[in-house]
Order: structure tokens, then sequence, then C-alpha cells
């Protein structure tokens, strides 16, 4: 493994590998790996033949500051973790290397920044369109890998490769849990004992909810999700919407006739959790 700092290094080091005619996958990740970044890492490696892995806290993603001082930043456990799969090239910038003088672009997303995440972490998908832009130009892949975990961000990229014609397969993958169900997340490591023990109720509603949506309206389905995790003293939950598997648009009714995914914000003490799941009623 390779691990290049410098944003200019990496960009001569792809021309390299592209006159070769190797095909360049990409994994974006802000580190404290887990299984799940390293499913992202393997699917990467089974469709191409060179995997760049980046390690980077963007801080202009963060709304809340407190979010981002506090967010493991553990490179050493990183480097083991990536031994054990095939990463060719780690990107670690710096802040001034992404950043080097301020950017002031904005985007456009329609509703797909309106709702949910984007309501309730304001500039959050601004600052994720900005990194991810810089690293598609810097990186140039052939294809980029983004977990379902975040679905809504997946919506945000798939977006912004076509409206800035990244000529990118961007792929996502299907989100990894611990053995209770609890959704794999770089945040998990700063959840205290008690809370630890309690949060595997988020997964567990979640997937109970695709039982109770049989004989439940959409609205009523909600609002089980909603009370049965405020129940529980540890978790406070932010929102839990249904929309549309490809709008993100809220949906009132069931319809067969489309894809459908409920999607759920959780605050956890200081800690706050996200995670989703397909309803087919
Ligand atoms: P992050 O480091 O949290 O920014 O995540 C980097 C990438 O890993 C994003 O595309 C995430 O959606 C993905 N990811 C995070 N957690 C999981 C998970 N549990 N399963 C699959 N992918 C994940």
């Amino acid at each position: 493994m390779i691990i290049i700092e410098n944003s200019k290094e990496l960009s001569e080091k792809v021309t390299t590998l592209k006159k070769e005619s190797l095909c360049i996958g990409f994994v974006p990740t802000m580190g404290a790996l887990h299984e799940g970044h390293l499913s992202l890492i393997e699917c990467s490696n089974k469709d191409n033949d060179i995997t760049i892995v980046s390690i980077f806290v963007n801080p202009t993603q963060f709304n809340d500051k407190g979010d981002y001082a506090k967010y493991p930043r553990i490179l050493e456990d990183d480097l083991e973790k990536l031994k054990k799969v095939k990463c060719d090239i780690l990107f670690t910038p710096s802040e001034n290397n992404m950043y080097p003088s301020e950017d002031n672009r904005e985007f456009n997303f329609g509703n797909l920044d309106k709702v949910m995440e984007g309501e309730h972490r304001p500039g959050h998908f601004r600052g994720v369109a900005l990194i991810v832009s810089k690293f598609f130009e810097i990186v140039n892949p052939d294809k980029a890998y983004f977990g379902e975990k975040d679905f809504q961000q997946l919506a945000i990229i798939k977006s912004l490769t076509n409206q800035l014609n990244f000529d990118i397969d961007v792929i996502s993958c299907p989100i990894l849990r611990e053995k209770d169900g609890l959704a794999m997340s770089s945040r998990n490591m700063l959840l205290t004992a008690d809370q630890r023990a309690n949060v595997k109720l988020i997964s567990m509603t979640l997937l109970n909810a695709q039982e109770k949506a049989k004989s439940m309206t959409v609205s009523e389905t909600k609002d089980w999700v909603k009370e049965t995790i405020n129940k529980n003293v540890f978790l406070k939950v932010e929102y839990f919407e249904i929309v549309d598997y490809t709008s993100l648009e809220p949906i009132s009714s069931w319809n067969s006739e489309i894809e459908k995914v409920g999607c759920i914000a959780v605050q956890v003490g200081t800690i706050r959790l996200i995670d989703n799941i397909r309803f087919y009623s």
C-alpha cells in the first residue's frame, strides 16, 4: 500500500496508472474504519485493478462543531485494518491541501437535500458535495463506492455526478451490521456501554416496522416507530420518514409500484446515529 498525502502527487499517479489502462476504484471515507468500510473496499477490488481509499475528516460537512471535534481519528488502527484487505493507495490529505482557499461553490439538488438529513443538518450536503467533487477531480476513478447506510448521501452523489458530468460509475453497497443488527458506524465507538446495549432497538424497530406496515397506514407506521424508540430513555428520534427511493419525497400512502425506504436519525446522548430500511408494502 502506498500512502499519498498530496493531491497533486495522487493525480499524477492516477494519470500514470490510467496510461497503463488500469481500472481505478475509489472509496472515500472519514476513517475510524470498520467492516462496513472494508466491504466497500472489497467491492472495489472485485471490479477494478487498483483501489484508492481516502481518509479525510471533512470539516465542511459538519454542521455541529462538537461532532467534528470528537469524531474518532485513529489512523494507526486504520492502517492495520487496511492491511487485511487490498488497498493499493491510501490518500490522507491535510485540510490545507483539500481547501487551499475558501470554496464558495453552491449546488442545487432540488428536493434531495431539503428533507431528512438536509433539513436537520444545514450545510451538511453542501460540504459533502464540495469534498466529493474535489476528490472526483483529483482521483478521476472509473468507479466510486458508497454505502447505503448513508442513503440520502448516495442520492446526492448520484445527482452531483450527473450535474457535473463526471464519467464515474457511482456504485452503492449494502449496509453492514453488527451481530445485534446495529448499523456499523465510526460513531458507534463513542457510545457508552449502556448506550451501546440500548441502540440495537433502532434496527430491531425498523425490522419490525416492515411487518407492522402490512396492517398499518404510512402515518401509523411512522408513529409506531417513533413511539417505540422514544420509549427507551437512551434514545430520541430526530426524524423517521418513509420516502420514495429515487426522489426522496415523503410518501403518504403505500404504493407497491414505487420503491420505498424508511430513514431514521436518532440522538443517543450527544451521539447521532442514522439507519434505513426498505419497505415492500
Ligand atoms: P464515513 O467514513 O462514515 O464517511 O463512510 C464512508 C463510506 O462508508 C460511506 O460511503 C458510507 O456510506 C459507508 N459506510 C459507512 N457505514 C457503513 C456500513 N455500516 N455499511 C456499509 N457502508 C458503510
